[in-house]
């Protein structure tokens, strides 16, 4: 074995009620002057973040999007520049934070980022952009936020779909990075237990839906997820995911939800070591990919791309996508098994 694990990790706070020491999380970076971000589906938590500050909060931009458009990067840096803003605090999912990372990038704004879903994106130097229609990703130390404030009191009222689909978005980071050519001994640990947690998080959140265990077993999950995704590169799932979600314009964490057993199922033959953790750590009988494939359905989230829109006409096209750029996978792209991959994906079929 051979490895280099040069984590950088963002400062992390997590626990119940924890989003009232954000003013000393502010204070230790020296700031005066916050910018506050959210989406506009999600002004009441902003305001509860304004009022913790006080006249430490100096403007709201509530138009955070999904996707980062560059439109709405370059109207939160107007504002932020009005202001004269020295942080930005992201209280939100992704697209929120993404929107940080996107200041952060553009403008070397410091970020805290509050996670309200379990997407994962505040524990990574990841940042996406779009721009005419077109998503473009990279990795930047810069876009790293600085500190994290996990509170499961902020995920108690998170819509149960976008739970389960947002926790089986986490299960995919957790999932590539097991099997990551850049992965190492210690990631594989945090991916197992992000794994553990949160496939136990979501059985239980869809029975009920605001105990509060289970969403702090979630948040957890989705913290080690997320610094599973952070700090090892990803494969075919995820490239897939980007394609559908990026040309065909499909709702992401629902497009994670339904490729994800397809996805592993086709990696699985070439790593059978791994897939057994995998499997173990999902805590039940059968593969790998049949167990998500079952958590999945038993939980209610989508199964097929018909049902979130994808058109199936556009399949052969999404496989031509698929082979544009090269990456690291376990098993070799082979165009006819993608094709047929998709073609399982799209019906709803269970994973091969
Ligand atoms: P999201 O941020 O798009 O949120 C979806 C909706 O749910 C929004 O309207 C939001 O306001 C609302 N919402 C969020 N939390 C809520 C809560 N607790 N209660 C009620 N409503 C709430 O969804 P997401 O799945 O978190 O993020 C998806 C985006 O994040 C995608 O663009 C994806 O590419 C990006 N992402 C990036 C990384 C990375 O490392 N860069 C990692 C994962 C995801």
């Amino acid at each position: 074995m051979r490895f280099i694990f040069d984590a950088r990790l963002p400062r992390v706070r997590f626990g119940d009620g924890e989003l009232a020491r954000l003013p000393d999380e502010v204070s230790a970076l020296g700031a005066k002057r916050v910018l506050v971000l959210c989406t506009p589906q999600q002004l009441e938590h902003a305001q509860r973040v304004s009022t913790l500050l006080g006249q430490q909060a100096v403007a709201t931009f509530d138009q955070a999007v999904m996707h980062v458009p560059t439109e709405t990067v370059a109207d939160a840096i107007a504002v932020a520049e009005r202001v004269d803003a020295d942080l930005a605090v992201a209280i939100g999912g992704g697209s929120t934070i993404g929107l940080a990372k996107a200041l952060a990038l553009k403008r070397n704004l410091p970020f805290i980022a509050i996670p309200t879903t379990y997407a994962g994106s505040e524990m990574t130097p990841i940042y996406g952009l779009t721009e005419q229609g077109r998503k473009l990703t990279g990795r930047d130390p810069k876009v790293l936020a600085r500190s994290v404030i996990y509170d499961p009191e902020l995920s108690r009222e998170l819509p149960i779909g976008l739970t389960v689909t947002s926790g089986l978005n986490a299960i995919a980071h957790a999932v590539e990075g097991m099997y990551a050519s850049d992965g190492n001994p210690v990631i594989s640990l945090m991916a197992e237990e992000g794994i553990r947690a949160m496939a136990v998080a979501i059985a239980g959140l869809v029975t009920a839906p605001s105990d509060p265990v289970f969403r702090s077993q979630a948040l957890q999950g989705a913290w080690l997820c997320g610094t599973v995704l952070g700090n090892s590169g990803m494969g075919l799932h995820h490239k897939l995911c980007h394609t559908l979600g990026g040309s065909f314009n499909l709702p992401h964490a629902e497009v994670h939800s339904v490729i994800l057993p397809h996805a592993l199922a086709y990696n699985e033959p070439m790593v059978p070591d791994i897939a057994a953790r995998i499997a173990a750590a999902l805590g039940g009988a059968g593969t790998a990919s049949s167990q998500l494939f079952a958590l999945a359905k038993k939980a209610g989230a989508p199964l097929s791309l018909r049902e979130i829109g994808m058109r199936e006409a556009d399949l052969d096209q999404a496989t031509s996508l698929v082979f544009e750029q090269r990456y690291p996978n376990p098993r070799p792209l082979e165009e006819l098994a993608i094709r047929k991959l998709l073609q399982r994906a799209f019906d709803g079929s269970p994973p091969l």
